[in-house]
């Protein structure tokens, strides 16, 4: 793994940015107590018969972090680093980011332990089927509902929906959300988090004066939501001059052809040796001057060590976690503008939820309407973060946290205290 490996624990940060901005928000202590920490946590263990006859135990858990907006949301992983705690921020940082973009949801988020680039594709159907089993109790439509993340897809949540109307005894399509399109997934889903990215990074530029088409771009991560993001920035003119995966990094100064390069990793799996590109180090690719850095990976890949030798002026958010508190320290003091992941991804969650209206209500909307809607609702939430960090003068991730954590507090206040 070259861009990619997690370092530093990501719970330590989710829960020192909560403090942070609860701080700012005059939080009572009373609704901290009530809003901070996971209100559920599953560990399941998992056993599935390998391809060559023996039993491999995995891990898993679910967590769900909070049902106080409603029901709890969040994706599944499957990684070789999932842990713990990283399950624990990732479900954290669903419940603030569902309150950000004022959809009426939870966070949860869900992962295994496993590194599906080396399982077969039988291996990893068996394995989501019994952690599907094993997590039973907690998900369904109206409490818990499951969808993609990192190595996870349309194809995973098929087997989730059909495990738990098998067990149920009727189709139950709304269980998971990033399902296909033919068993009540909803169009614009499987691009949403990059579409979203590319929203909130057009509202970025028009509030800096910064002409997308003029703009260079670099993209660490060149999965779903990194991928999505350079083709609709390489569609409005901006140079996407370098990109990387888990494997190598390419560059091209006049500007890499995103449609050819996604292309190529359908094919090959990989953007290393990409044609008319050279091939540079991770630490090199995030030194490059540009106008907006998309980290699209995993978590912490910016830390104090490396944020100083940023030189871009927008750093937006795909992943979930990418900045550490010491990285936001040093660019806030270089006056980088960021787009906190609970708002820059919050794109595919979005559209999850318009999923789920869908399958409620048996209604299916074009694609347009889909886009649509999903512009709408980054533009406003784009808008509403940028009011709190210029009214507030505080910056905008904490902007972001206070507006999401603000309204976790005000509907736990009106819930008050069970029993
Ligand atoms: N895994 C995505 C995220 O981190 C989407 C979650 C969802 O759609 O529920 O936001």
């Amino acid at each position: 793994m070259l861009t990619t490996a997690v370092t530093g624990n990501a719970y330590d940060v989710a829960l020192e940015n909560f403090d942070t901005a609860a701080d700012v928000l005059n939080l009572e202590n009373d609704v901290r107590e009530m809003i901070k920490y996971p209100e559920r946590i599953l560990t399941v263990t998992i056993p599935v018969r390998m391809d060559d006859g023996h039993i491999h135990r995995f891990e898993g858990h679910r967590v769900q972090h909070s049902m106080v907006r409603g029901p709890a949301k969040g994706g599944i992983r499957f990684h070789p680093q999932v842990t713990l705690d990283e399950v624990k921020a990732l479900a954290t940082w669903m419940t603030w980011k569902c309150a950000v973009v004022n959809i009426p949801f939870g966070g949860a988020k869900g992962g295994i332990t496993c590194d599906p680039k080396r399982m077969s594709l039988g291996e990893i159907e068996r394995m989501t089927r019994r952690y599907t089993s094993a997590i039973l109790p907690l998900i369904g439509p109206e409490r818990d509902i499951p969808a993609p993340d990192v190595y996870t897809n349309s194809q995973t949540m098929a087997w989730i929906m059909d495990t738990f109307s098998m067990t149920k005894g009727y189709p139950i399509p709304g269980v998971v959300t990033g399902k296909p399109i033919s068993l009540g997934g909803s169009l614009g889903r499987s691009e949403a988090t990059g579409r979203g990215v590319f929203y909130t990074i057009q509202s970025a530029c028009e509030h800096l004066g910064i002409q997308l088409k003029e703009a260079t771009v670099v993209v660490q991560g060149f999965g779903n939501a990194g991928s999505v993001a350079a083709q609709l920035l390489y569609e409005a003119g901006a140079k996407v001059i370098a990109v990387s995966d888990s494997t190598g990094c390419v560059y091209n100064q006049n500007g890499l052809k995103i449609p050819e390069l996604i292309h190529m990793k359908g094919l090959v799996g990989h953007v290393r040796d990409f044609p008319e590109s050279e091939s540079i180090t991770p630490e090199q690719l995030l030194a490059l001057k540009c106008d907006i850095l998309v980290p699209a990976a995993l978590e912490n890949t910016i830390r104090g060590d490396n944020a100083r030798t940023l030189n871009a002026r927008i750093v937006a958010e795909a992943a979930n976690g990418p900045l550490t508190p010491a990285a936001d320290r040093i660019l806030e003091a270089n006056d980088v503008f960021i787009i906190p992941d609970i708002l820059c991804n919050a794109g595919g969650v979005t559209v999850s939820y318009f999923e789920w209206v869908q399958d409620e209500q048996h209604l299916f909307w074009d694609a347009q309407d889909v886009y649509n809607r999903l512009e709408r609702v980054m533009r406003t939430s784009f808008k509403d973060v940028l009011r709190i960090h210029e009214e507030r003068n505080v910056p905008m991730r904490i902007a972001a946290n206070m507006l999401g954590i603000g309204r976790v507090a005000e509907a736990v206040r009106l819930r008050s205290i069970y029993p």
